[in-house]
């Protein structure tokens, strides 16, 4: 095996220092094999410079799977703007950083769309797309398809139900139980569309302030450990990522995890572990696509269509089908049949 190949598959990496802000713009495409590369711009402050650009490289090809297993006509990418710790970010200097972002998206000529992510929100990328048509994600008054989350939060009610229907056929959610940890964006509203089918819930934010949603919802606040421990038929980080390791899925009954937290599994080995237990694992970047669905109907040449959206959001649920389907009859994990319906499509579009 070619050992670069193995460490960097990427197809284009640039790294500029901005004219304006001084800081390092980073955009990694890993592949355009099924169309152009996407993915958010985090504006993080890191470590070294080394740190974000493993970000950059690792986070874009995360998104060339999160886009072939949900099937767009996109590729993966990834933007970093380095923001240097102890620096303050007055609005003149984030202006700049994102305007030396926007040049560095513009000069890779559309093989890169860029969206946001961890720092950024939708007025960032009006900005950004002052200097380049590369953007999406934008507010709906700008022809965008805006806030991502309530679409997020639809493909994980589809990925809760379909794993819920796997796990126990023709059963509803009523009378079921859910702990939901990390009522965010994405979690309240996953919470509340649970609820609204009848579902008992536990939930759980290192927020205090969010128990008062937690009240109106009618659902119990419990601490993370009850949450995670607990004996409901699922469990549905939607918080941070990293959440399931050795230790605490020996914790976990629920028999279904589905969630919208990204990279929920601390290495790829806990997807192992959870089938040994009989945990229904739901791939949290098919889980969560549908924030991405939703941004591929915006670019999509008919423009932004609500209805479309919401339909292929939905159908999350059939995706995830497929995937138990194929882990079944190969005896593999969800994870494992997942990157390999991914690496599939994209072989396939390399011809
Ligand atoms: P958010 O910041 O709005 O919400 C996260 C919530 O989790 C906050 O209320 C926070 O207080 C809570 N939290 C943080 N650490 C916690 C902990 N240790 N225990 C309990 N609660 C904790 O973020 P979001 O947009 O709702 O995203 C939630 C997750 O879903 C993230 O992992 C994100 O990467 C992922 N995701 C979000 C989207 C989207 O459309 N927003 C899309 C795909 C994936």
């Amino acid at each position: 095996m070619d050992p670069y190949a193995a460490t960097l598959e990427h197809e284009q990496v640039l790294v500029r220092r901005g004219k304006r802000s001084g800081l390092f713009t980073i955009v990694a495409v890993h592949s355009t094999a099924r169309g152009p590369s996407l993915g958010g711009c985090r504006m993080w402050p890191y470590d070294d410079a080394r740190a974000g650009l493993r970000d950059a490289l690792r986070l874009s090809r995360a998104m060339t799977y999160k886009s072939a297993v949900a099937n767009l006509p996109l590729g993966g990418g990834k933007g970093v703007i380095m923001l240097r710790g102890g620096t303050s970010m007055t609005p003149e200097r984030r202006r700049a950083a994102l305007e030396d972002f926007a040049d560095t998206v513009q000069a890779l000529d559309g093989a890169y769309i860029t969206a946001e992510d961890v720092g950024t929100a939708a007025r960032d990328m009006d900005v950004i797309a002052s200097r380049t048509p590369h953007v999406s994600g934008r507010a709906k008054k700008h022809g965008g398809s805006g806030d991502p989350s309530p679409f997020t939060a639809l493909g994980v009610e589809a990925a809760v139900l379909a794993s819920l229907e796997r796990a126990f056929p023709g059963r509803s959610l009523q009378d079921r139980s859910v702990a939901v940890v990390g009522l965010g964006n994405v979690g309240l509203r996953v919470a509340k569309l649970l609820a609204r089918r009848g579902a008992t819930l536990l939930v759980n934010d290192i927020d205090p302030a969010r128990k008062a949603d937690a009240d109106r919802l009618g659902a119990r606040w419990v601490t993370a450990a009850e949450a995670l421990s607990a004996p409901v038929d699922v469990y549905c980080p939607c918080a941070l990522g990293g959440v399931l390791d050795h230790e605490t899925v020996s914790h976990v009954q629920a028999p279904v995890i589905a969630g919208a937290a990204n990279n929920q599994l601390a290495s790829d080995d806990v997807a192992a572990l959870l089938r040994r237990r009989g945990i229904l694992w739901a791939p949290d970047f098919v889980a969560n696509a549908g924030g991405i669905i939703n941004i591929a109907v915006e670019l999509s040449p008919g423009g932004y269509d609500r209805r479309v959206a919401t339909a292929r959001v939905r159908a999350i649920a059939d995706t995830l089908d497929a995937i138990y389907d194929d882990a079944q009859s190969a005896d593999l994990t969800p994870l494992a049949a997942a990157m390999a319906l991914a690496e599939r499509r994209v072989a396939e579009a390399e011809g």
